[in-house]
């Protein structure tokens, strides 16, 4: 059983060609992928095009056993009422079949007041949050402190880290011009990444994408406890998006070869559990 947490159906990026529904199922059954969350952007920062959370809404209930939809929402969209407008935009969502909310790939920092109303409102309706974090968007310094706070303000939201910023944190060295790198050096232990998933019960990560890859595959005796480490805080993951998407963690989690019960997590137990599947 394998579920993939982060992809997204349609057309991201304008020099690709588009993802169709179709063409997405027959990958997941090429790769023996039994279930996809389905992700929306909608921020400008996030993609060349929108891609709507009434869509993956719509192709989740035309394949409820393939798809997993999340929803998302702008907080600089212009919804009347304030918090309450934005908190029945998502109830509605909710309503129509939405998991968890994402992805937030807004180019305000993570503490932003603006980010803080969408996560009271998760917080409320004990919703997930997968967040993208590099050197554009949900922004941070080195150290993720802004993270940290959110992780303690927000204690009823399960965090998701995913993307550059949140993966070069993995080392205790990361800086803050290594925001949008993928650094191939050894890791050096005690990394944010790896502390805030210690010491905070509502953070998680997905280890999709070529961050999530690098962030295993740059240190393979440290990857390899990393995940043993936090076997029920990660999610396997790829951020499919294009035909034919050169994608890395298959071959990755291959030659790991982990122990049976850490791969069950990973591969879809924590999945089931954190979206009460
Ligand atoms: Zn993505």
């Amino acid at each position: 059983m394998l579920i993939d947490f982060h992809t997204h159906v349609g057309q991201v990026w304008n020099n690709h060609e588009e993802l169709t529904p179709e063409g997405m199922l027959r990958w997941m059954d090429a790769h023996g992928i039994e279930k996809a969350v389905l992700l929306p952007l909608e921020s400008p920062e996030g993609a060349s095009f929108y891609i709507l959370t009434r869509d993956a809404l719509a192709l989740a209930k035309a394949h409820p056993d393939r798809f997993i939809p999340f929803c998302c929402v702008d907080p600089r969209m212009a919804i009347n009422g304030g918090k309450a407008g934005i908190k029945t935009v998502i109830q509605r969502y909710l309503d129509q079949g939405a998991k968890g909310f994402g992805e937030v790939k807004v180019a305000l920092p993570i503490e932003d007041p603006r980010m803080q109303v969408l996560y009271e409102i998760c917080d409320e309706l004990r919703l997930c949050v997968l967040f993208h974090l590099d050197g554009i968007r949900c922004t941070d310094r080195a150290g993720l402190p802004g993270l940290e706070r959110m992780l303690r303000t927000y204690p009823h939201v399960n965090f998701i880290g995913h993307a550059n910023g949140w993966w070069a944190s993995i080392s205790a060295d990361m800086t803050d011009d290594q925001m949008n790198a993928y650094p191939k050096t050894p890791v050096v232990p005690g990394g944010a990444a790896d502390r805030l998933l210690t010491q905070y019960p509502n953070m998680y990560a997905d280890l999709s994408a070529g961050s999530g890859h690098n962030a295993i595959a740059r240190d393979l005796a440290h990857g390899r406890q990393f995940l043993e480490r936090h076997r029920e805080k990660l999610f396997f993951a790829t951020d499919y998006l294009m035909p034919g998407q050169e994608v890395l963690q298959f071959d990755l989690f291959a030659n790991l070869d982990l122990a049976k019960d850490t791969w069950d997590l990973i591969s879809h137990r924590n999945a089931q559990r954190v979206l009460n599947l």
